[in-house]
């Protein structure tokens, strides 16, 4: 008999999206475990190793039963990075249960998977992503870290079409991020950067999972 598909899971939870052009609005995540890169300032190192293994059959029914607590229709699947394990199975099931899918990747693994909603969050060094991504990003984040220079602003912006809007994403909310990515917008104003704004992380304000 073939074994069902699991995946390594962290965490499943409903919550507000915090970030982006979907913020505010109720979410369930799925946390995924595992990544591929190590970035220095990141929020979820818990999530670079371990996680139990879940099926999909176990993901869906948890995502209803959340769903049936808060209305959330919209599932977004996070890391770690997602796409270091075939999702497609769990975008698939949750679509079929009526989900919007949102993913959030770093964008170096070009994983094809059904899903409503990109948001693509390139990394330093060198802020590299996969082709495919620059016509699937549904919106673009950058993290406003001390690694992240004006140079990388505008290469990022510009591999990207100028509809897709591109977000300065403060780095824990932190006042010495805010300087940076103040600093990073006025300059990318008075260059004529299209669609470029500043992002913050709601659920750190209001304190929600
Ligand atoms: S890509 Fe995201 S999850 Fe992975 S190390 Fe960087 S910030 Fe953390």
């Amino acid at each position: 008999m073939p074994r069902p598909h699991t995946l390594k899971i962290v965490e499943v939870f409903a919550s507000l999206q915090g970030e982006g052009e979907r913020q505010g609005e109720p979410t369930i995540f799925v946390r995924l475990a595992g990544c591929n890169l190590r970035c220095r300032f990141c929020d979820t190192k818990r999530a670079w190793t371990g996680g139990h293994p879940a099926s999909i059959e176990a993901l869906a029914a948890e995502a209803l039963r959340l769903r049936d607590r808060t209305g959330a229709g919209w599932v977004c699947l996070t890391g770690g990075e997602p796409l270091g394990q075939d999702v497609s199975p769990l975008a698939r099931k949750l679509r079929t249960e009526g989900f919007r899918v949102q993913i959030e990747t770093n964008a170096r693994i070009g994983r094809p998977v059904p899903a409503d909603w990109w948001t693509v969050s390139p990394k330093p060094p060198g802020y590299g992503i996969q082709p495919v991504f620059k016509r699937k990003a549904s919106e673009v984040k950058l993290v406003v870290s001390k690694e992240l220079t004006y140079a990388a602003v505008r290469r990022v912006r510009a591999a990207f079409p100028a509809s897709t809007p591109l977000r300065l994403q403060l780095e824990s909310n932190s006042r010495a991020s805010l300087a940076r990515a103040l600093d990073l917008l006025e300059r990318a104003a008075k260059d004529g950067l299209p669609n470029t704004r500043l992002g913050i992380q709601l659920h750190k304000i209001l304190r929600l999972p």
